[in-house]
């Protein structure tokens, strides 16, 4: 035996991951649902936590979820018991906890509340020989909700665009997370990174690749994922990419992803690694100088 990875039905304790960026439109909750979706279909035990107010992760998994519903609002202001308000998905291996609107207000609410940064955290408590991994979508902020995932998390996944100014602001993120490590919750590590909406048209995405490959090293997941039109049209049919168009260039980038973080977790999947074309397939995603096959999302 040389696979010493603990077995998945053996792991006590699921990895609590939070996906944190405070800049909009960097592939959070993109990468929070399609992941999540990813892990499922690997067997993988998962809890989506919406933690926006946007809701879009709720949304994009498709439930709906009213004000006054239970959601995390409740869960987090009035101490809801998380069961509560969890709920199922066509995918068994997929619950969320959604969210609505009023969650916006809990950044304010909670303000004056005892313990008011260790909320999710107790929150989450009972559920943790329930699923093997809890992945947290975030906010576009580093206010009191994503203050709450960085407490309750074991480690931070960064979504990163690849886009100008891609670096900028990280600085201030490694700072909360720094901030947090010293103040309220010692687990906590950078778990990874993840390059987003890669362009193979734009030497720029390259560069930002390199970049971030070079800041990060190990750290920066080596599945990138790809700019798809796909991807960006899933959520308003409330699926996941995977669920959506299982054959398109997106949906087979987070299957990768899925297959290289449950690795990172420490997760023995036992379902069949992608195929070696996939694999091949997958090298090129990054070196794919064609515009023509960008947004071809079938075999080509
Ligand atoms: P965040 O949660 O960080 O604000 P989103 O995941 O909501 O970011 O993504 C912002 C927008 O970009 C959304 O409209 C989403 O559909 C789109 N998007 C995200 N990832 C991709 C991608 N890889 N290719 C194309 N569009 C994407
Ligand atoms: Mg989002």
């Amino acid at each position: 035996m040389t696979d010493d990875r603990p077995d998945l039905t053996l792991v006590r304790a699921g990895r609590i991951v939070c996906i944190a960026n405070q800049k909009g439109g960097v592939g959070k909750t993109t990468t929070a649902v399609s992941l999540a979706a990813a892990l499922a279909e690997l067997d993988v035990r998962v809890l989506m936590v919406d933690l926006d107010p946007q809701g879009n992760a709720t949304t994009g998994i498709g439930l709906r979820v009213e004000e006054g519903d239970p959601s995390t609002y409740g869960v987090l202001v009035d101490g809801l018991p998380v069961t509560d308000a969890v709920q199922t998905t066509s995918n068994p291996y997929l619950d969320v906890l959604p969210s609505s609107l009023d969650l916006a207000g809990a950044e304010v609410e909670l303000v004056p509340a005892f313990s008011r940064e260790h909320r999710l955290q107790r929150a989450l408590e009972p559920l943790h020989t329930a699923y093997d991994v809890v992945l947290i979508d975030c906010p576009p902020s580093l206010g009191l909700l994503t203050i709450n995932a960085l407490v309750a998390a074991d480690e931070v996944l960064v979504p990163i665009q690849c886009e100008y100014y891609a670096l900028e602001g990280l600085g201030q993120l490694l700072r909360t997370i720094e901030l947090v490590v010293n103040n309220l919750n010692r687990e906590l590590t950078l778990g990874a990174v993840v390059l987003t909406m890669f362009d193979g048209r734009t030497n720029l995405s390259q560069q930002v690749v390199d970049e971030v490959r070079g800041y990060f090293g190990a750290k920066a997941l080596s599945t990138v994922i790809p700019r798809s039109v796909r991807l960006s049209e899933a959520p308003s049919f409330g699926q996941a990419i995977t669920q959506f168009d299982p054959a398109s260039r997106g949906a087979r980038s987070y299957q990768r992803l899925a297959q290289e973080f449950a690795t990172h977790l420490g997760l023995r999947v036992e379902k069949p690694d992608v195929s070696p074309l996939d694999r091949l397939l997958g090298t090129q995603l990054v070196d794919d100088a064609e515009p023509s096959n960008l947004d071809q999302e079938h075999g080509s």
